[in-house]
């Protein structure tokens, strides 16, 4: 299955089609040399050099069974043979039964699925029927977020990446949440974190006004601004303020729902249950795109009667669905949510921990599952950040150095601001999961440097 060769005049065509007429998301053009992939198989994927990496990032955290998973291939296959393509109007065999069994791992109560193209447009119409339904307005988001790059998605985000897109959808505004290893709040424990981030939430709500407030929504667990773990209690503290001040509250589980920390949705976790949830990516590791809303009784009753005013034209693809539907059985037959849970305790947590105990520029590691960050800094007791927030070209070396050193030993790291994220495939060998945190030891020798 792995087809590693040297083809250096392919990858010379694929380079140049690239950089003559590819427009690339989130980057300045002239400035990037994107790498001509070849293929790719379960955990690792080539280029055209004889050069295989080991995909610790998934691909934006998306692949979570992996490259050419064969059960995914077959059904999409059987699928185009069968039916293409039909519109979201009509009703169809997998879209329907993929809207049942995504029903039955919800908790009780969420029977609806609203079908969309991924995870931007999933958080779009979640919001829209929020809105619909309170007949109010705003949300509230964290600014440590990430919640897609299309209009409203892009306002909801709290990084950087929303600062060229402002002033947006002006009916956003933002909080604080929990951050334990580096607390907005002055707290010194998980619990007070939680209780603080709490009456943060508590005033911005009231000031914000209760009455103007349609939904707060969150990533259970924040992604690419640091695998933040919500502290005890948070999430359910935040229920409760939703259910007192009449709040939607949207779980955005686009990075972490179908697998990723060992739940079908993390908010599982948590014990906790929102309103809506949206998810993406782990549905069918984006072999076909996906996303949808999974909506519970009173928001979907609301439109029993009344139109909902949204959907695109590839919503609920019958080759995306088809894609779904195996993975759920993909997960079933192989235990990939127990899987997930075994070796992000058994094999991560300690091999990360002692990495952190050798390397000083490790200020801390966290996360859960297959879903982990190593947060670096030049001075462990100040806990300063290894490169400034927001860091790009030389400002950011440190880190580069090391995603550096990552490659040149195999591995494909997924690095954001002063963090090296762990997310390799849900399915990757327990062998190259030993390998690839071998290297990312080796690598962090580089952030050493600095401290
Ligand atoms: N929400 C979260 C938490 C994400 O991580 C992402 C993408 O990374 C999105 C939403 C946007 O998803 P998409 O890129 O499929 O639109």
């Amino acid at each position: 299955m792995t087809d590693v060769s040297i083809d250096l005049d392919t990858e010379a065509r694929v380079r140049a089609d690239d950089r003559a007429h590819v427009f690339h998301s989130w980057s300045a053009q002239a400035l990037i040399d994107p790498m001509p992939v070849a293929g790719g198989n379960g955990a690792t994927f080539w280029d055209y050099q004889g050069n295989s990496f080991l995909d610790f990032g998934s691909q934006l955290v998306n692949l979570n069974l992996g490259h050419q998973h064969p059960d995914l291939v077959a059904a999409i296959q059987e699928q185009a043979g069968r039916l293409a393509t039909i519109a979201p109007a009509m009703a169809n065999d997998v879209r329907g039964e993929l809207a049942r069994r995504v029903t039955e791992v919800a908790p009780d109560g969420f029977e609806k699925v609203f079908f969309t193209n991924g995870g931007a447009d999933a958080n779009e119409n979640a919001v829209r029927m929020a809105r619909l339904v309170t007949g109010k307005r705003k949300v509230l988001s964290m600014y440590r977020s990430y919640h897609g790059s299309t209009s409203t998605a892009i306002s909801l985000t709290g990084d950087p990446r929303r600062w060229a897109n402002e002033p947006g959808d002006g009916s956003v505004a933002k909080f604080f949440g929990p951050y334990t290893y580096r607390s907005p709040f002055h707290s010194s424990s998980p619990e007070e974190e939680a209780q603080r981030a709490l009456q943060h939430l508590e005033q911005t709500i009231v000031l914000e006004g209760a009455s103007t407030i349609a939904a707060i929504i969150i990533e259970t667990v924040v992604g690419t601004n640091g695998v933040l773990i919500p502290p005890p209690g948070y999430l359910n503290g935040v229920r409760e303020l939703c259910d007192r001040y009449g709040i939607m509250y949207i779980a955005d589980e686009v990075m972490v729902g179908f697998g990723r920390i060992g739940q079908w949705f993390a908010f599982q976790e948590f014990d906790v249950v929102p309103d809506l949830i949206t998810f993406a990516k782990g549905i069918n590791s984006g072999y076909v795109p996906l996303g949808g809303v999974v909506i519970s009784e009173r928001i979907a009753a609301h439109f029993d009667t009344v139109m909902f005013p949204g959907g695109l034209t590839y919503s609920g693809h019958p080759l995306a669905c088809a894609a779904g539907l195996a993975t759920f059985e993909v997960f079933d037959r192989d235990g990939i949510l127990e899987r997930v849970r075994d070796l992000g305790s058994r094999v991560i947590e300690p091999r990360l921990h002692e990495i952190a105990s050798r390397h000083p520029s490790v200020g801390d590691v966290r996360g859960i599952g297959m879903f982990w960050a190593i947060e670096l800094v030049k001075d462990r007791e100040t806990r300063e950040p290894l490169v400034p927030f927001n860091a790009a070209g030389a400002e950011a070396a440190p880190v580069s150095a090391v995603a550096a050193a990552c490659k040149r030993d195999g591995l494909w790291p997924f690095v954001h601001f002063n963090r090296v994220h762990v997310a390799p495939p849900l399915v990757i060998d327990e062998d190259d999961l030993v390998r690839g945190l071998g290297i990312i030891d080796r690598a962090l020798s580089q952030a050493d440097e600095y401290v």
